[in-house]
């Protein structure tokens, strides 16, 4: 009887916990103060106008690697969900997540990452590794600015674009450079902080 009892109680504490992991390999997967971000690394941030790229609002936020490991410091996803889109072109290198947790669907966005180990349409879980931060070598080729992973986390659907043969696996594209009032950034995006706090436990 007792054991009964035990085992059903650990199936319940199962169900009760969160599907929730944050993205880096940190001691407390669930503590969301183990995120560090960069200087300029928060959601809603302003980004100045650069080469044919309009000035717009920051739509993630910008994860610094968690310690000093410069060759193969792990990225994971923050709950399970399936690949839709994927490119691997150096410093844009990308993974696109759909997820369908409990009757809620969103997105979520992994990018300036390196050695990608996932494949497109592949359900992936947090548990397991999807790409790492880039290594000492990449960095000093693509430029130390990418010393962090940038999060995105999205109420719709990105848009939908063919694949071309420079990207043969890129089948969506984020909002990331289209917005530029607090108001379209509160339309596609979740502020990962903020999201992530809500459903980690
Ligand atoms: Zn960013």
């Amino acid at each position: 009887m007792a054991l009964k009892t035990l085992f059903t109680c650990f199936l319940f504490s199962l169900y009760l916990s969160s599907p929730f992991l944050i993205p880096i390999n940190m001691g407390d997967r669930k503590d969301i103060s183990q995120i560090q971000l960069t200087e300029i690394g928060k959601f809603g941030l302003i980004r100045k106008e650069r080469k044919m790229i309009p000035s717009h609002l920051h739509t993630g936020i910008d994860i610094k690697r968690p310690g000093k490991n410069y060759i193969n410091e792990p990225i994971f996803v923050i709950a399970s969900g399936k690949i839709i889109s994927k490119r691997t072109d150096g410093p844009f290198a990308q993974l696109i997540v759909e997820h369908h947790i409990g009757n809620t669907v969103f997105w979520s966005v992994y990018e300036h990452i390196a050695g990608i180990v996932a494949n497109l349409n592949e359900t992936v879980y947090p548990d397991k590794p999807v790409a790492r931060f880039m290594n000492k070598m990449e960095l000093d080729k693509y430029g130390w600015q990418f010393d962090h992973f940038h999060l995105e986390i999205l109420k719709l659907k990105p848009e939908k674009i063919k694949p071309d043969k420079f990207h043969p696996e890129r089948f969506y594209n984020s909002f990331t450079l289209i917005c530029y009032k607090a108001t379209d950034l509160e339309k596609y995006y979740f502020n990962p902080i903020h999201f992530l706090k809500e459903n980690l436990h």
